[in-house]
């Protein structure tokens, strides 16, 4: 069988403890000042109403709830049969509540936004909803349209009047400029979303059109539940809609909602008619974090891509990366040695992050993990630079790690998903990925964001050191549509896996930055499916692993199509010779690896540097369907904790 693809999850506290340690990082990663481009990404939060009662109480209360997601402005305007009533202010929530009528208006529909800003620095003007040249139309966004600049330039010249500096004014314009063609506002809103490029969640109203709201999205989270009264309401969150109905519908890339008072219909840009249903939630905390997903673990890789795409799309990301890593020029020009350190998971990004350094900036390197590196005797002077990695920034063998390297005066750097975490705070350089809240113990988006912060990283050192590699910043373009690709076929994953819970143990094997793939392959194996498995560099076969091959056993190779995918195959061969049940994850369907597979599973392909996010993503998968199939309590694996702050 040929699948193309797979998924995996993980953790173990209790849900209140599971509950306290979601606020605690939303405190940290939200409340803490922002740092660089790689804080907290645009994680503004849109919320719509249209329905049977006042709106601006549902709203508010919805604005309420995703403040966590940002909250430089905020803003709000409420469609009645006398016109529209707009409010919009610099500064959280509450100031906007300060400025609402005390007794609720009479319209029944509105939309809002608080804003995280990404364009136009955060005023009354900036904030959200944002209008046309007539103020007929009125959009909140989340998101990023890159393209806005060439859009507005274009936009003026037809006579287009601008108040705002953000990038999302242009979506107003381009749809009042689309309805004075197109018959309908949901297809003037399809023409102008067509044009856009970028991120976008939107709610769109018009003064004209009574009682009516659209919502589109591309990259950005966006979804709406429906009320017992038949009420809508749209937002970025689940927590903004939590309160109102358990019966929701995600919408996906593409797809555009029309609302009204007791009626909805579900179409896609391109104008095809979407039949879906809603999907009732279970009412606990935990649960509606989940976003209806079964676990944690699924959930975060499913938003990865999303995530990731954010990440890479924010326009001054590259730059930023380049100028810090120029303003600590001296130190990167006189690095003689590079060490990458971290523990679990982050020790696989460490081999990528140390083959990277050596192979692409040209810096002798080397990974250790944290536990090895506070007890070795290691050469770490003034020129060496060591790289801290860890998801929670907490992790106590890592922290002590950074400790030691800094009193023998190395230039330490950390990567972690927590802003304000004690290697944030102690690494000399700290650079943040941005992809959210990590609540699943075994790590998954956290190992991708940091692969993408990485690859950034080693291609502002290497371009500083006179090595040009534009194929890094090309090929990072591509990689969250990849990564939804993969995502899309985790049924296909699932059902590969059927034919291999008998096995009792398994080995994953890859070579060069594939090593680092198979390793985490294996690690989440055994995390979650409890499967003893181990990892090897594929030419390690024959120096021992191959004896354990019998029919209780699976060789999972991931051997994406590159220089050494012959190597590889002779590898299988080996293995096949001695009747081992082989899966091969790889890039391309090629005949050869056809013959000697027992399973296929087909990613696309990227570099070698960032293949190991496309494969980690397909192993994580394969994992998490193999724990699923058995039953486990993935989400909470038996013996392990989330942030490991302890020896
Ligand atoms: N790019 C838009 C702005 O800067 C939306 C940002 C957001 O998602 O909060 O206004």
């Amino acid at each position: 069988m040929t699948a193309t693809i797979g998924q995996c999850g993980v953790k173990k506290e209790t849900d209140s403890h599971l509950f306290f340690y979601f606020c605690t990082f939303l405190f940290l990663f939200f409340s803490l000042s922002r740092i660089t481009r790689y804080d907290v990404a645009t994680m503004c939060g849109i919320i719509g109403y249209v329905g049977t009662r006042p709106a601006q109480p549902i709203l508010l209360q919805g604005l309420r709830r995703m403040e966590y997601r940002g909250y430089d402005s905020a803003g709000m305007a409420i469609f009645d049969s006398q016109g529209v009533f707009v409010q919009k202010h610099q500064g959280n929530v509450q100031k906007l509540a300060s400025s609402l009528p005390s007794t609720p208006m009479e319209g029944r529909c509105g939309i809002a936004h608080t804003r995280w800003a990404t364009h136009g620095i955060p005023n009354d003007v900036n904030a959200h909803p944002h209008t046309d040249c007539h103020e007929q139309i009125f959009c909140v966004h989340n998101g990023v349209i890159e393209n806005h600049t060439k859009l507005r330039i274009a936009l003026m010249k037809r006579g287009h009047q601008f108040r705002s500096d953000t990038d999302s004014e242009v979506l107003s314009h381009l749809i009042e400029e689309a309805w004075r063609r197109e018959q309908s506002l949901e297809d003037a809103v399809a023409y102008a979303l067509k044009q856009v490029k970028g991120t976008y969640a939107v709610v769109i109203s018009a003064r004209d059109k009574k009682d009516f709201l659209i919502a589109a999205r591309q990259g950005s989270p966006l979804l709406f539940g429906v009320c017992e009264d038949h009420s809508l309401v749209i937002a970025s969150d689940l927590s903004a809609i939590a309160d109102e109905t358990r019966d929701i519908i995600i919408l996906e890339d593409q797809e555009m909602l029309i609302g009204t008072q007791d009626a909805w219909s579900i179409r896609t840009l391109t104008g095809e008619k979407k039949d879906r249903t809603t999907q009732r939630l279970l009412t606990d905390l935990t649960t509606v974090q989940k976003n209806g997903h079964p676990h944690f673990m699924i959930k975060e890789i499913t938003e990865s891509s999303d995530l990731l795409r954010m990440s890479i799309a924010r326009e001054k990301s590259t730059q930023e990366i380049h100028a810090r890593v120029e303003a600590q020029k001296y130190r990167w020009l006189h690095t003689t040695r590079f060490i990458a350190v971290g523990c679990g998971g982050m020790f696989y990004n460490a081999l990528i992050a140390s083959q990277g350094f050596e192979a692409i900036a040209g810096i002798p390197s080397k990974a250790i993990t944290g536990s090895s590196f506070r007890y070795d005797s290691l050469i770490v002077d003034e020129q060496t630079t060591v790289l801290f990695l860890s998801q929670s920034g907490e992790t106590a063998d890592t922290i002590a790690a950074l400790r030691k390297a800094k009193g023998q005066g190395a230039y330490t750097i950390g990567i972690t998903n927590v802003m304000g975490s004690t290697i944030a705070r102690e690494a000399d350089e700290t650079f943040l990925i941005a992809m959210g809240p990590e609540i699943s113990v075994a790590s998954t988006k956290a190992m991708f964001g940091t692969i993408h912060v990485l690859s950034e990283l080693i291609h502002a050192v290497a371009s500083l050191r006179g090595k040009n590699h534009p194929e890094i910043l090309n090929a990072l373009e591509q990689i969250p549509d990849q990564l939804a690709e993969i995502v899309a076929k985790r049924k296909e994953i699932a059902d590969l896996t059927k034919k291999y819970l008998t096995c009792s143990h398994a080995l994953v094997m890859g070579r060069g930055y594939e090593e680092a793939a198979a390793k985490e392959g294996a690690l989440k194996l055994m995390e979650i499916a409890y499967l003893p498995a181990q990892a090897f560099h594929s030419g390690e076969l024959k120096h021992g692993p191959l004896a354990l091959i019998s029919d209780q056993t699976f060789a999972l190779f991931s051997i994406p199509k590159d220089d050494v995918y012959e190597k590889n195959l002779s590898n299988i061969e080996e293995v096949k010779t001695r009747q081992g049940k082989v899966i091969v994850l790889t890039t391309k369907e090629t005949e050869e690896a056809q013959g000697i597979a027992d399973d296929m599973m087909i990613i696309p392909k990227t570099i070698s540097l960032l293949q190991p996010i496309l494969s980690m993503c397909a192993l994580q998968l394969f994992a998490y369907a193999f724990a699923m199939h058995k039953g486990y309590p993935i989400d909470q694996p038996r013996h392990l904790a989330k942030s490991v702050t302890v020896e």
